[in-house]
């Protein structure tokens, strides 16, 4: 049976591929998105086609009256989602996942869909322990830079948890760790792109801090099959995604050197304030709910990044 979804911030990089899942899988797909930090070159291919409805608009002001539709699904990835974009629009960061996602869960109200919240690795903060599972709470800075986008999805987990306990709606919240792919803006600031515009253009890789701290990175088609999963399962807490394959910032650099194949140097620069240290997720959870785990490597994926940026 087809299924109806609406999905918030559509033309990002992960919710534009979210729109390419649905729509080969024959879904009808309703996006929306006011292009804040996403492109709408990432769904100019999708425009044409009947099963797609694009609506452009800022999901904070919308008016949900407007919005009267049974959806199967609505999925909430409206968020702008790397350091230097929530710090450009700290306040936009904070009301799409507070008033944002109460739009969007009252529109899942409407029609009692299944309601799925990007939520963040960012919400355990900078972790004090080594691996972060759905148990740990977190150590968040509640006013530091990095706030707006931390405690903007700590605020949206808490809305929506109140959704599932107050109107017994069926609710979803995944936790994503870094994910990296084509459509990635190579301007959007994050480790993996800034590494890529960099080696493109010949220039040393920029290494924020001492280069020591760690991050895991999952390819996005990986993720994307993680999401669908969760769709279907009975589970309503957060469910960690991503890749538990953990490396430092300067062995990705080694990495990407030895990919491009050729020698560019580090330049060390200032930490970014309020960087994790580590990061690493537990998915033990996923990987039991869903038998679900991410199956391409860290080289695999950087490989099929770098073409898209390079054809
Ligand atoms: N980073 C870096 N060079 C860059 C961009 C980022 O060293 O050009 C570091 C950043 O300080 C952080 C890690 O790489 O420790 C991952 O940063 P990113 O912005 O990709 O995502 P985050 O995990 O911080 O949200």
């Amino acid at each position: 049976m087809n299924k109806k979804i609406l999905i918030s911030g559509g033309a990002g990089f992960i919710g534009s591929h979210l729109c390419d899942f649905f729509i080969n899988n024959g879904d009808i797909v309703w996006c929306i998105d006011n292009f804040i930090t996403s492109n709408k070159k990432n769904i100019e291919h999708l425009l044409k086609d009947k099963n797609f409805i694009f609506i452009e608009e800022d999901i904070t002001t919308i008016n949900e009256d407007k919005i009267d539709e049974k959806f199967d699904y609505v999925l909430h990835f409206a968020s702008p989602a790397s350091p230097i974009d929530y710090l450009k629009y700290p306040i936009e960061t904070l009301k799409v996942n507070s008033i944002g996602t109460e739009k969007m869960l009252n529109i899942a109200l409407k029609s009692n869909s299944t309601f799925l919240f990007s939520s963040t690795s960012e919400v355990y903060g900078d972790p004090l322990v080594s691996t972060q599972d759905e148990q740990y709470w977190g150590n968040v800075n509640p006013i530091g830079v990095r706030s707006v986008y931390d405690e903007g999805k700590r605020f949206g987990e808490a809305l929506i948890m109140a959704y599932h306990r107050k109107f017994k709606l069926n609710t979803k919240i995944i936790r994503i760790f870094n994910t990296y792919g084509p459509r990635m803006r190579l301007n959007d600031g994050r480790v993996i792109p800034n590494f890529i515009y960099n080696a493109l253009n010949n220039k040393p890789l920029p290494i924020y801090g001492d280069g020591k701290q760690t991050r895991s990175f999952c390819y996005i088609d990986d993720l994307i099959e993680g999401i669908v999963k969760v769709l279907e399962v009975d589970y309503n807490l957060p469910i960690n995604l991503g890749n538990p394959e953990e490396f430092t910032i300067i062995e990705l650099a080694e990495k990407i050197e030895k990919i491009f194949g050729k020698k560019l140097g580090t330049q060390y620069k200032e930490p970014m304030p309020d960087d994790p240290k580590k990061r690493k997720p537990d998915i033990n959870l996923a990987k039991k709910l869903l038998n679900w785990e991410p199956k391409i490597s860290l080289e695999e994926g950087l490989k099929k990044t770098i073409e898209y940026y390079i054809i």
